[in-house]
């Protein structure tokens, strides 16, 4: 009997955009995600000149040379006579955004996984393989022969509360 391929494998988890049905794997989902759900000034790293944006800096600087929309800019800046200094378009966020695995991007199931790449290769899959086991040993309590030592007292804090400072805890929220 010729088992199903093992789609997971070779092509991870599907992920599924948390703002869209935007699907795909994990890295083309985080892409997406970050190029339709989040302002540009949020990104961590990004390019005002042809909107490029990225997680690190690495990636950020060599967006310079290897992404086309960039040079095709640099090019069009140039013939229009204007000089090109990449320092004034190559941006760090200042409000960072806080990606959230799980709520940003949702991993799928095992099953819900296999019969999406499936499709999309066209293959029918006649049987689902059962998912590999963790490979973590099961967990035995050891005892400890010490008792642990009791916490320290909590410092008790000597600024006084005003309107402001109550205020300031009130805004974070
Ligand atoms: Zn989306
Ligand atoms: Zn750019």
């Amino acid at each position: 009997m010729d088992r199903d391929p093992d789609l997971v494998r070779t092509r991870g988890y599907l992920y599924v955009c948390g703002r869209c049905p935007f699907r795909g794997e994990k890295s083309r989902v985080i892409n997406h995600f970050y190029k339709y759900h989040v302002p540009l000034e949020h990104c961590d790293y990004f390019c005002t000149l042809c909107m490029f944006r990225c997680r690190s800096e690495y990636d950020l600087n060599s967006h310079t040379r290897g992404y086309t929309k960039h040079v095709r800019e640099v090019q069009t800046l140039q013939k229009n006579g204007q000089t090109y200094n990449e320092r004034n378009y190559l941006k760090k966020a200042s409000v960072a955004n806080i990606f959230e695995d799980g709520r940003d991007i949702v991993k799928q199931s095992y099953a819900e996984s296999q019969k999406h790449w499936a499709s999309r290769a066209g293959i029918r899959i006649k049987s689902f393989p059962k998912p590999t086991k963790p490979s973590l040993s099961k967990y035995t309590a050891t005892a400890i022969s010490v008792a642990p030592k009791p916490l320290a007292p909590l410092e008790t804090s000597t600024a006084t509360c005003t309107a402001a400072s109550i205020d300031s805890y009130t805004r974070l929220f």
